[in-house]
């Protein structure tokens, strides 16, 4: 089982490879944020805890976030491996996932960042708000919020990766079919 992570700030479109990746290669995805939100949109317990946290555009607990990467991994299916999406997002979740991994016998096998600038973040995600209705992206405080508590919060983490074997950070201001042919060819020549 290989474990990739698609790394970045929100609006670098992780998402968008994400689901063209794991189709190709045969991963599941696993999008914390879409976990999420299908948990708020079903009024789950969950999803009421979780909702006002996303509203305002700061993270949800490393307890919550690693329970539900537990449970996923253990429905695991028939895959060919993980593709992490929105995960991890806080040094405490870098180390529960390598935990776990190293329980199965199993590692971090790709980390591919994306890297874009601020202005077409913003602009991408006003623009994904009127074509998927999402409340965290409509809203330009939020937007920037979620821009702050990424550049504190997970960022970082890509100091960690840096001095790790794996890492591969990527132009990410361009079309998705660009970023999606040399994320292939990444993965191709691991
Ligand atoms: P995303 O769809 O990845 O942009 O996530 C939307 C929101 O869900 C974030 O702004 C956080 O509030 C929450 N979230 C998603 N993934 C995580 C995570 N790994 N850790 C903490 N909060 C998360």
């Amino acid at each position: 089982m290989k474990n990739y992570i698609i790394f970045g700030p929100p609006g670098a479109g992780k998402g968008s490879q994400a689901v063209i990746l794991s189709k190709k290669y045969n991963l599941k995805h696993i999008s914390t944020g879409d976990i999420l939100r299908e948990e708020i949109k079903n009024g789950t317990k969950l999803g009421i805890k979780v909702k006002s946290l996303m509203d305002q555009g700061v993270l949800v607990g490393d307890e919550i976030i690693m329970e539900i990467i537990e449970s996923v991994i253990d429905h695991s299916g028939s895959y060919s491996g993980f593709l992490y999406d929105g995960f991890p997002r806080t040094l405490t979740q870098l180390t529960a996932l390598d935990q776990m991994l190293k329980r199965h016998n199993l590692k971090i096998d790709a980390v591919i960042s994306l890297v874009v600038d601020e202005d077409i973040l913003i602009k991408r995600m006003l623009r994904r708000a009127e074509i998927e209705g999402r409340a965290d992206d409509a809203d330009i405080e939020v937007v920037k919020k979620r821009i702050e508590t990424y550049r504190a919060q997970t960022e970082p983490l890509i100091e960690i990766f840096e001095k790790r074997d794996g890492y591969f950070s990527l132009e990410g201001n361009t079309t998705i079919e660009n970023n999606f042919n040399e994320i292939c060819k990444i993965i191709e020549n691991l």
